[in-house]
Formats: structure tokens, C-alpha cells, sequence
């Protein structure tokens, strides 16, 4: 049985990891536009203060002197000797080359510009906002403001003193950006800016998303994989992918794996013969049972006894008799290899199982098998050790294990009564 799922882990750790990055994101995303909108207000200024340098220097280029109002009720407004009032051809031809407006104040009125009422009427001899005559024309400076409303328009404007040549304020020059234009080119600028910071925040995200899920399931299989062997299930499995991973959850779940093998060892093998013990044996037997009467093939199963070993015990000691169980139990496991499997059954008793099978195959197997243990001689120190061994095999059938077994000790007991060193079928 597989968890699957991501777990509480899983969500903690996609949390801990997507909180932080879409936190991240909004702050690169605050202060990117902040940065960007400062810098395009310092560029709109700049071009302002240039446009309206450019302008004075144009005037007294073209028209040098003074500023000077004349007449009595009409006045008229002069640079040197050239009648300003009502010429706008420069500054009209200003905003159409930088689409800036332009005013140009006598104290604080409106003496000539290009901006426009809603009737087309240019707003000629009107004021300027009071903080710009306080910070301008009465302060002497030259200032930038974001926020100049004109006849219900916001504008960027730069606002400069105009002197005469005696150092007196005449007036002012007004050069403005309407603020809806900067907003839109600020806005055409940052656009790409959000999108590609939401595009790169996703991506990562998606990664981030993808690599926690894979991570926290990983985590989980391997949790599952512990919880079932730790019931006892010495089948169950890990996924290969897991197993493969080069990280230190790949190294977990190889060890999960491996402890999982460790512990089949020991529940499933003989210690002293690594031969499958009685449990084990049992299991398989019922398996091969099984198989073997699904796929209508033959089997058979025989148990056999070392002859007098308790003389093997009583002669040489206990620690030969375990080495003799060892050798035997290695020439019982070679013998068997390909035909079936052999456990441990009891002390110096075994269980010999032959798969796809039949008795006569058996028999002739288990005499060949009785003469190499006649053969084998045991080294035990100085000594030599030589033994028999009595079998009894019985051919398998669908009926119960008990009675299988049975049927092979009976056989067993008859060769033990028959004078040993026998197989009987
Ligand atoms: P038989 O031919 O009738 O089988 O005679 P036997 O002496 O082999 O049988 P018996 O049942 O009398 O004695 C079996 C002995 O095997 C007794 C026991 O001490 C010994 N034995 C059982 N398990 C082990 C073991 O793990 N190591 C050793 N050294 N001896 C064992
Ligand atoms: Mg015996
Ligand atoms: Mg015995």
C-alpha cells in the first residue's frame, strides 16, 4: 500500500517556500515601479528645464533687451524692441516640435501661451497658482511641480523667473507636460516591467510547486513504505524513481530498502545455515502448492534427516555438529538450485521441495543428492566427518499442507525404521 497525497509536510513546505517567494515578488514589484516612475518624473523634468533653457536663451538671441509693458490701457508686452503680444508663432512651433506648453507671464499674468480653454480660446490674463508666484516669482526660484492644475488639467510644469538685465522679476516662463501623457508614457513603460516580473515570479513558482510536490510525494512514499514494514509486510515495495534520486531522500529510501531486507533476513533465514527457516519455508511451500496446482504441474516434497547426529554432537562436541548442519545445508542449497527450494525444518531436518516435478524425477534427484552427501566429508579440526541421511519424498497435490507433510515424515520414519541411509519414496 502506497500514501499518497503530500501530506502535512507537503503543504508546510510548499507554504514556506511560495509565501516568502510571492512576498518577494510584490516588494520587486513596489519597488520597481516606484523606481521607474521616479526616474521618468526626473526625465520629464530634465526635458522641462531644457526646453524652457533653450526657450530664454532663443528670446534674448533673437530679441535682446528688456521685458517692458507699454501702451496706457491696452498694454502691450515688448522684449527689447520687438512687440511680443499676440505673437506666438516661436512657442507654438515649440509645442508642436516637443508637444510641451508654454506660457509666458508678466508678473503673475498669462501674457502669451499655448494652452487652450474648452472654447479654443487661448487662457490669456489669467493668474498663476499662488504657490507658484510665492516659490517663483517672489522666492527667485526655478521649480518643478507634478501637480499644476490649469483650467481643470493636471500638469508637470517647470516654472522659471524671468529678469531684466537690472536684476528685476518681470515674470515667468511656464513649460508643462500634461500629467495624463506622463502617466501614460510611465504606464507604457512599466507594463513590460510587471509583466515580466509576474512572468518570472510564475515560472519560478511553477518550479518551486513542481519540485515540493514531487519532494513532499517522495516523502510520503517512503513514510508509507516504513509504516507497512513496520506492520510486518516484507513486500512491500518502493518506487524505482525514489530508489534512483541522487539527493539525501534517495539515500533514505535505500536505506528504508535495505533495512527492509535486513529484517526479511532475520524473520525469514536461518542463522546458523542462511537456510530459509521453518516459517519461511512454509510460506513458500504454500506458494509453490499454489502454483503449482494453478499451472496443473507437478510437484514434490520430502523431508530428510541427518543420521545419528546426536553421536556427531556427542562425539565432537555441539560446535562440529553446527558445522556439519552448514556444510550439509550448502550441498542441500547447491543441490536444489533450479529444481525447487529447501528450508530448515527442525534441527537436523530439512525440507526439500521440488517444483514441476514428478516422483520418480524427485527420487532420482534425492538418491543422486544421498550419495554426494555420503561424499562430503566434514573438517572439523583434525577430524573427518562423513554422514548419511535418511529422506522420505511424497508427490505434491492440492490437498493440505499438513497432510503433504505428514505423508513425507511417514516415509521419512520408514526409511529411519528401514536402517537409514535411504530415500524412500
Ligand atoms: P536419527 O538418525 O534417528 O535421526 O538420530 P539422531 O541422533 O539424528 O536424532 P535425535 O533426534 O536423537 O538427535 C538430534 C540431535 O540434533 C539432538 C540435538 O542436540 C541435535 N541438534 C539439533 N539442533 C542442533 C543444532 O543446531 N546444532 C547442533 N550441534 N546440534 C543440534
Ligand atoms: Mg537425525
Ligand atoms: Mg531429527
Amino acid at each position: 500500500m502506497r500514501t499518497r497525497g503530500k501530506g502535512r509536510i507537503g503543504y508546510i513546505l510548499q507554504a514556506i517556500n511560495i509565501i516568502p517567494l510571492i512576498a518577494f515578488g510584490i516588494l520587486i514589484l513596489l519597488l520597481g515601479t516606484h523606481w521607474f516612475t521616479r526616474a521618468m518624473y526626473s526625465e520629464v523634468e530634465q526635458d522641462l528645464r531644457n526646453v524652457s533653457c533653450s526657450l530664454i536663451t532663443m528670446l534674448d538671441a533673437l530679441h535682446p533687451g528688456d521685458f517692458r509693458l507699454v501702451g496706457d490701457v491696452a498694454y502691450e508686452l515688448y522684449k527689447g524692441e520687438h512687440n511680443l503680444t499676440g505673437n506666438y508663432e516661436l512657442i507654438d512651433d515649440i509645442k508642436e516640435d516637443t508637444g510641451l506648453d508654454i506660457t509666458l507671464f508678466y508678473q503673475d499674468t498669462r501674457v502669451l501661451t499655448t494652452i487652450k480653454d474648452k472654447d479654443g480660446q487661448r487662457i490669456i490674463g489669467s493668474g498663476a497658482p499662488e504657490a507658484v508666484i510665492r516659490d517663483v516669482l517672489e522666492a527667485g526660484n526655478s521649480r518643478f511641480y507634478t501637480d499644476t492644475i490649469i483650467y481643470g488639467t493636471s500638469y508637470f510644469s517647470y516654472y522659471v523667473p524671468l529678469y531684466n538685465q537690472d536684476g528685476s522679476a518681470v515674470g515667468m516662463l511656464f513649460v508643462g507636460k500634461p500629467s495624463a501623457n506622463v502617466e501614460e508614457a510611465v504606464q507604457t513603460s512599466i507594463y513590460p516591467l510587471i509583466y515580466t516580473d509576474i512572468i518570472l515570479i510564475l515560472i519560478v513558482l511553477v518550479f518551486t510547486f513542481l519540485y515540493m510536490r514531487k519532494f513532499a510525494s517522495c516523502l510520503m512514499e517512503i513514510h508509507g513504505f516504513l509504516r507497512e514494514v513496520s506492520t510486518g509486510n516484507m513486500n512491500a515495495s518502493l518506487n524505482a524513481k525514489i530508489l534512483k534520486r541522487s539527493d539525501e531522500l534517495g539515500e533514505i529510501a535505500v536505506s528504508a530498502l535495505n533495512m527492509q531486507r535486513s529484517l526479511r533476513t532475520l524473520v525469514d533465514r536461518d542463522a546458523l545455515t542462511s537456510l530459509s527457516n521453518r516459517r519461511s519455508g512454509d510460506i513458500r511451500l504454500r506458494k509453490t502448492i499454489e502454483e503449482c496446482t494453478r499451472n496443473n504441474a507437478p510437484f514434490c516434497v520430502a523431508i530428510g534427516d541427518i543420521d545419528f547426529f546426536k553421536r556427531v554432537n556427542d562425539t565432537y562436541g555441539h560446535e562440529c555438529g553446527d558445522q556439519v548442519l552448514k556444510d550439509v545445508s550448502a550441498l542441500l542449497r547447491q543441490h536444489m538450485r533450479g529444481k525447487g527450494f529447501v528450508a530448515r525444518w527442525g534441527g537436523e531436518e530439512f525440507l526439500l521441495v521440488f517444483e514441476r516435478t514428478d516422483l520418480e524425477e524427485a527420487y532420482l534427484s534425492l538418491t543422486q543428492l544421498l550419495e554426494n552427501i555420503r561424499a562430503l566429508e566434514v573438517k572439523y579440526n583434525e577430524h573427518s566427518i562423513r554422514i548419511t541421511m535418511t529422506f522420505g519424498v511424497t508427490p505434491g497435490s492440492s490437498s493440505d499442507v499438513k497432510e503433504l507433510l505428514r505423508n513425507a515424515d511417514e516415509k521419512l520414519y520408514e526409511g529411519k525404521d528401514g536402517g537409514r541411509n535411504t530415500v524412500v519414496k
